[in-house]
């Protein structure tokens, strides 16, 4: 979604959702795109903005779109994006993640200049879109760098937000936690990068406008080595994985509420959701029982298109009168052009 600049008293507009999560596998909105202007001037450096660990507790699941036409393409070329999104995105795992607390940290030194809080923490799949028309940001802040240059925060936690206006803040410190408020249906903050005003790519500030590389992100944009780092551009990432005792549906995903097996369940169940799948991957998921054998092996076909996000399960019913003991292993790939581009290993115990 576009965002538009913060304007004076409130704050204002944010991001839409990566992708409609309404079944088994989901597509975000692909088109066009937002105006990206290259700087005049280097501006701060921005730290990595959220207390979570990527690869680990959070991913990034969407870049700015760099395509002014009807089409999404980011940084890199890649699809990692939707028409019109005008910032980043760093997911939480799940509503789970999101109750126990992430904080959003300022990414680089500056003032609060603009905030809003108040505003509920509901999936915007609950009430539509409408619902949050003027205040697609959620509770969201707003930090003044200097020179023109500005943050903002999006997608706040009600209630959580810590700074007030005029405040000084300085890189790395909270100013909220990661909510569910405004125009998103997961837990995620929705970063834009300000210069007078208008929207920058952090991780491509130099790129003429409108246009993307495959180098496009040399240097780390304007991010420090640590966050350039944690956020290097990846084929796609594993959100969640586990075992299951029963079929698995994408909102128990995303609330975090996986009931796991028991010896005696009636169904042994392996799930994975992965995110920024592209077109032709091709996903296999085995669950390898305690004595080796192949327990269950589910094969997706080739995806028709790029999936913000995609989620299946596999697994067998109970056929005697409990699971063998010992360990069970989940193994998930996923192949691009023949080649591996995610393994992910998973394991349970009975
Ligand atoms: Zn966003």
């Amino acid at each position: 979604m576009k965002i538009f600049p913060l304007v004076v008293a409130g704050l204002v507009s944010g991001c839409a959702p990566a992708g409609d999560s309404n079944a088994e596998a989901v597509q975000a909105p692909v088109t066009s795109a937002a105006a990206t202007t290259p700087p005049s001037a280097s501006g701060p450096k921005l730290a990595f903005p959220v207390a979570c660990e990527i690869g680990k507790t959070c991913e990034v699941q969407n870049f700015v779109d760099r395509d002014p036409g009807p089409g999404a393409k980011d940084y890199q070329c890649g699809t990692q994006t939707y028409q019109d999104h005008g910032g980043i995105d760093i997911r939480l795992h799940d509503m789970a993640a999101q109750a126990a607390g992430v904080n959003v940290l300022a990414a680089a030194p500056g003032r609060v200049v603009r905030l809003r809080d108040g505003v509920a923490d509901i999936s915007v799949k609950s009430n539509g879109a409408a619902s949050v028309a003027g205040q697609e940001c959620g509770n969201g802040v707003v930090v003044d760098h200097g020179d023109g240059w500005e943050t903002q925060y999006c997608h706040l936690a009600q209630g959580s937000v810590v700074v007030k206006q005029g405040d000084p803040v300085a890189a790395g410190q909270p100013l909220a936690r990661i909510g569910l408020s405004g125009n998103t249906e997961y837990p995620h903050l929705h970063l834009t990068v300000r210069k007078a005003g208008v929207m920058v790519d952090p991780f491509a500030p130099n790129l003429p406008a409108g246009a993307c590389s495959t180098g496009g992100g040399a240097g780390g944009g304007m991010w420090t080595p640590e966050a350039a780092k944690a956020m290097a551009y990846k084929p796609s990432a594993v959100l969640n994985s586990g075992f299951a005792a029963a079929p698995v549906t994408m909102e128990a995903i995303e609330a975090g509420a996986i009931p796991l097996p028991t010896a005696t369940s009636g169904m042994l169940l392996a799930y994975v959701r992965a995110i920024n799948l592209q077109g032709s991957d091709v996903q296999e998921l085995t669950i390898k029982a305690p004595d080796g054998t192949i327990l269950a092996t589910g094969d997706q076909a080739p995806l028709d298109r790029a999936k913000a996000q995609y989620m299946f399960f596999t697994g067998k019913r109970l056929t005697g009168d409990r699971w063998r003991p010992g360990e069970y292993l989940g193994t998930y790939t996923v192949r691009r052009g023949g080649k591996p581009v995610i393994t992910r290993q998973f394991s349970m115990r009975l």
